[in-house]
């Protein structure tokens, strides 16, 4: 299944930046997916629930945002939205274009939690926001 080592490497990037962070474990994994990445959802969402076990990220929910269709016109710069089975350009119309945007899966935002109740504090939970701006390879 295509979606499940697209969750593994998801996990690998998650936990890497819980341990940076020192955190104990991840609530909540927000991503963005474009309509073009190829990932179906429902498969996503369970290779997830399969991924997750045993991670430092297994009681974490997931959620998914839609990334918008950009496309780069060739013919006069313009950078537009498009539909997905009709990548034209918005502003003259041509069909020679770049996809600028819709085919990624990126790590929006993770909340990690570090559990300090030996301090007889309650957990602190904190948000990072664009962990990276890198592409996760979708191939
Ligand atoms: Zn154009």
């Amino acid at each position: 299944m295509h979606e499940l080592a697209v969750c593994q490497g998801l996990l690998d990037q998650v936990t890497r930046i819980a341990h940076e962070h020192a955190a104990q474990r991840v609530d909540r994994i927000v991503l963005r997916i474009g309509p073009l990445s190829g990932i179906e959802l429902p498969l996503l969402e369970q290779a997830f629930t399969l991924a997750r076990a045993g991670t430092v990220a297994q009681d974490a929910e997931l959620h998914t945002e839609a990334a918008a269709i950009r496309v780069h016109c060739e013919t006069c710069g313009a950078e537009t939205d498009a539909q997905i089975n009709r990548l034209l350009c918005g502003e003259c119309g041509d069909y020679h274009t770049r996809l600028v945007s819709g085919d990624e899966m990126l790590l929006v935002s993770l909340e990690l939690v570090t559990d300090e109740r030996d301090k007889g504090n309650k957990d602190s939970s904190f948000k990072i926001q664009d962990t990276s701006n890198e592409k996760t390879s979708t191939l």
